[in-house]
């Protein structure tokens, strides 16, 4: 994979001139370390189905972060932190929709040296924050943004005290956090993210049952058919195809295709 590779078929570039401001960086090491995330990507369903979604309605502009290696002073925070943003700045030369996103890989970061004599965290410490899976999660951020259909302010319609509400508090990172964790399950790992809100947290094993996922809160199933019938069109579908065993969203489409069968019965039961 080339970043040719990347800008041609998925739409996602690399902008150098940006590099440049990434002081003391070793700029083609950062480019090949985002390579070897997004190559990852594209060996799962989850992740392919997010770079398709993104290819079809814009593009991707990769940046490292230049302030994750100090996250406000917080010593106890994993020091590669990502991010996306609408990329109103940069003059896309290619005159279409373009989404920033903010990201580096932890490798490279492990190396800056930020004077806070500390035992760093590394990636694995944390569920859901290896370098690809903290791409799958911008990107879907990524994917929503250029269909039109984010809403990064909007809340959850849940009451403020819920688990859910504490949990994730917006839509997007409900999505964000849920598509990231099917991903990661998709690779056969068993440790997912409970919480946008509290990253360290890992899900107990009974909240990875995607049905009773599904069921944990009354503003599950809602949100997850929004996300279905939402432009990216396909996107929810495509997420449904994964293998991964934690799937909640295949989970829903298999739980509303059993609703559908019942009702018709009913419908159809003679002595009616
Ligand atoms: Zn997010």
């Amino acid at each position: 994979m080339t970043p040719e590779m990347m800008e041609s078929g998925f739409h996602v570039h690399f902008m150098p001139s940006y590099l440049t401001i990434w002081a003391g960086t070793d700029r083609a090491r950062y480019i090949s370390e985002v390579i070897q995330a997004f190559v990852m990507m594209m060996k799962r369903l989850a992740g392919w189905a997010l770079l398709n979604a993104v290819r079809q309605n814009g593009h991707v502009v990769l940046l490292p972060n230049v302030h994750e290696c100090d996250l406000n002073g917080q010593t106890d925070a994993p020091y590669y932190v990502s991010g996306t943003s609408i990329g109103a700045p940069i003059i896309a030369p290619w005159g279409a929709r373009t989404v920033n996103i903010q990201f580096s890989p932890s490798i490279s970061c492990a190396t800056v040296d930020i004077g806070i004599k500390v035992k760093r965290k590394t990636a694995m410490d944390y569920p859901v924050f290896e370098d690809d899976e903290r791409l799958v999660h911008e990107f879907l951020h990524a994917a929503r943004i250029l269909a039109g259909t984010a809403r990064s302010a909007e809340k959850i319609d849940a009451d403020k005290n819920s688990t859910i509400y504490r949990r994730y508090e917006t839509k997007e990172e409900f999505y964000a956090t849920l598509v990231a964790n099917i991903y990661t399950s998709e690779k056969g790992k068993t440790v997912l993210r409970q919480s946008y809100v509290g990253y360290t947290n890992a899900m107990s094993e009974q909240e990875m049952d995607s049905d009773r996922f599904l069921n944990s809160d009354k503003a599950i199933v809602p949100l997850i058919e929004k996300f279905c019938n939402e432009r990216p069109t396909g996107l929810g579908l495509s997420i449904a195809n994964s293998p991964a065993k934690f799937n909640p969203i295949r989970a829903y489409y298999l739980k509303k295709a059993e609703a559908d069968r019942v009702l018709k019965e009913k419908a159809t039961a003679p002595g009616r």
